[in-house]
């Protein structure tokens, strides 16, 4: 490299730093994604029989019951808003699933993050793709405190294997079809570190289409300010043997590329070892480079990677750790009473078009209410923020209490 190159290189590495500053909101939520806990939801899944198999009587549903166990907790800790279960075709049982955050600002912009919990082979299946469904799960714990501005689906397909069933399903679906969706991602495979790497790779398959490569990239830039030890290649950017591999290679994804929404399929950089081990029961999980799901790391930097995407481009609304709530500006009268409360919480504001929400010091959001008298009989002693919202999302007033 000249001497002019290195000047634009760093021309060019100022202006990509300004246009990205770390938030610190997203950086704590990114800092809680665990590849640890990501191997735990692995080793739960590969107990289960995850074939998709066309016929009621030989389906098993275990996965979809415990990803929706898990979802429905989340739901009731607050930390999404809805969930919806798909049922597309009489013949395949387990349904689509997706864990909604609604956008608190562009509630109709959608990003789509999705992973298919089905598996290839039964009992196995560690990699591809439990390793994508439990980061999933794992982001979304990371960012239960957040509101994204803009509204994401994490949506857990079925019926990958037996030929992206479930996804074109959901992508063609007529709800799916009147929202605005901007991106998916389709993470699948991502828990394997090749023996042949020197440093952790995640590969960007764009396909080759335009809209996708511009999305490949802005991941790559979304990203690099949280996630910087970690190789990011877009297809195109591979050896011409990792491009034949890959570039047929399709994922749910697809179906929604098919519907000229852009789409990436994110996946591990790629290793004979891991390939013996495709599509077998010899994929499970394991430790050292010849086991399929090897890499607690590796997965954790490819969530995070994720997590920063979606939050640098959904954006987040005034946060939802009370303790760091600031409505100076705000000319939002509210006014609660008794303060310390032994039972009943009365609110006063004169706006009908007002919702409330109660949270914990720690940011956890205990409920949402549009009543003005809530009964605090189960709550533990300790302090409180009451949160007040009009219902366009412009004026907000927090009180602190205690209940006694
Ligand atoms: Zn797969």
């Amino acid at each position: 490299m000249n001497h002019f190159a290195v000047v634009l290189v760093l021309i060019f590495s100022f202006f990509s730093g300004l246009l990205y500053a770390q938030n610190p909101i997203i950086e704590n939520a990114i800092n809680d994604i665990s590849g640890n806990s990501i191997f735990t939801y692995i080793a739960d899944l590969q107990e289960m029989n995850r074939v998709s198999q066309p016929d009621a009587q030989t389906e098993d549903l275990s996965a979809s019951i415990y990803l929706l166990d898990k979802l429905a907790i989340m739901k009731n800790n607050g930390g999404i808003d809805s969930i919806m279960v798909h049922h597309y075709q009489d013949t395949f049982h387990n349904p689509n699933i997706v864990a909604v955050k609604e956008g608190c600002l562009h509630p109709d912009s959608v990003l789509l993050i999705g992973a298919h919990y089905d598996a290839a082979v039964a009992f196995a299946g560690a990699d591809d793709n439990a390793s994508g469904v439990g980061a999933l799960l794992e982001i979304l714990y990371a960012i239960e405190n957040i509101e994204p501005t803009k509204t994401i689906y994490f949506t857990f397909f079925t019926a990958e294997e037996a030929g992206l069933i479930g996804s074109t399903a959901f992508a063609n679906s007529p709800s799916v079809g009147n929202l605005d969706i901007e991106s998916v991602m389709s993470l699948d495979g991502i828990a394997h570190k090749a023996a042949v790497s020197d440093d952790f790779t995640v590969i960007i398959n764009d396909s080759n289409d335009a809209n996708s490569s511009n999305l490949a990239n802005s991941i790559r830039d979304a990203s690099s300010i949280y996630v910087t030890d970690l190789n990011q290649f877009l297809l195109s950017e591979l050896s011409s043997l990792e491009q034949a591999f890959l570039q047929d290679a399709v994922s749910d994804h697809t179906p929604f590329q098919n519907n000229s929404i852009p789409g990436v399929h994110i996946i591990e950089g790629l290793g004979a070892e891991q390939l013996s081990n495709y599509h077998t029961a010899g994929d499970t999980i394991g430790f050292g480079p010849n086991n399929s799901a090897n890499s607690p790391d590796l997965v954790e930097k490819i969530a995070k990677i994720c997590a920063a995407y979606l939050l640098e481009t959904a954006g987040v609304c005034n946060t939802t750790s009370a303790i760091d709530f600031d409505d100076s500006d705000s000319i939002f009268t509210v006014e609660i009473h008794p303060n310390p409360i032994s039972n009943e919480l009365n609110i006063i504001c004169e706006s009908n078009d007002v919702y409330f929400e109660i949270y914990a010091p720690s940011g956890k959001k205990l409920l949402t209410t549009s009543e003005k008298t809530i009964n605090l009989d189960e709550y533990p002693q300790g302090v409180y923020f009451l949160r007040a919202i009009n219902k366009a999302r412009t004026l907000y007033r927090t009180i602190k209490f205690f209940k006694t």
